[in-house]
């Protein structure tokens, strides 16, 4: 699998204060790939270094064998990254076909709108029975399909997706990573962030873990899974929690099948 996109050794934050220092990870075409952390680690300042909404201080950013640490979010759209942002962000008093559309602005996306549609529907076919319905009445979990759906309409090569699963109900979340997983199927790579680790390392290839903008930890699924370091921060009973084993670091050998 040949690499599509790479962040090395970026620094970023904002105004004084230092969020990410020294991160570097990688994303393989047709991979999903997680990256998990608790509140604060720095999980959403990567996406927005990683799709050109905030600069990085060092460090370069690549997609698809090119440097695009000096292009524009906007670009980088039409190169083919495409987000959706954490909290949705979905435009609640236009319909659902409007917010759809929204997604496809770029010339390239524009000219194949129709089946692009086609295509989000097949993953999503709820969006298709509620297009002239208003985003805002619609529940949590549609509208982060609606989010997913969007992003999608940009024809993304990479599809970020900022926590997919917050706020939303066991079953739900089940029924958005099965929409993660199809998409992934038909070819775009995904990266996504994620604090429910569980969820996250049910469907991801690869992970990183993140603690204070560095990663502490990376390795397959199963690898992530069998860790120490995993279990005691994430996956114990929150009474069993290790706080200070997420800043440990650690390395488990990366790569290797879904476990
Ligand atoms: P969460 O799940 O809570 O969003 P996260 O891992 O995504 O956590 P970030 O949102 O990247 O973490 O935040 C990392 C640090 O950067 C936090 O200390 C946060 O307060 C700070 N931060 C985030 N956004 C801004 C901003 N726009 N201006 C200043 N500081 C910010």
């Amino acid at each position: 699998m040949s690499e599509l996109l790479s962040l090395s050794h970026i620094r970023a934050g904002y105004g004084e204060s230092t969020v990410l220092q020294d991160l570097s990870i990688t994303v393989r075409e047709g991979e999903v790939v997680c990256m998990i952390g608790a509140n604060g680690a720095g999980k959403t300042t990567t996406t927005r270094v990683l799709t050109g909404l905030l600069p990085a201080w060092a460090g370069h950013v690549s997609f698809a064998g090119e440097r695009i640490d000096h292009v524009s979010a906007h670009r980088r759209v039409d190169l083919g990254i495409a987000l959706a942002p954490e909290g949705r962000q979905v435009f609640p008093d236009l319909t659902v076909r409007e917010n759809l559309l929204l997604g496809s602005y770029s010339p390239r996306a524009r000219e194949l709108r129709s089946r692009t549609l086609g295509e989000v529907f097949q993953i999503f076919p709820k969006l298709e029975a509620r297009l002239t319905q208003r985003a805002g009445l619609m529940s949590g979990g549609e509208q982060q399909m609606l989010a997913i759906g969007r992003a999608l309409m940009a024809r993304p090569k990479l599809l970020v997706l900022d926590e997919p699963s917050l706020g939303l109900a066991p079953k739900i979340i089940g029924d958005v990573y099965q929409a993660v997983v199809k998409t992934a199927s038909q070819g775009v790579s995904i990266l996504f962030v994620e604090q429910n680790v569980h969820a996250a390392l049910s469907i991801a290839h690869r992970g990183y873990v993140l603690a204070n903008g560095e990663i502490t930890l990376e390795g397959s699924a199963a690898e992530l899974r069998g860790s120490r370091l995993v279990q005691e921060s994430f996956l114990a009973p929150r009474r069993d929690r290790n706080p200070a084993a997420s800043d440990a670091t650690h390395q488990v050998q990366s790569g290797g099948a879904h476990g």
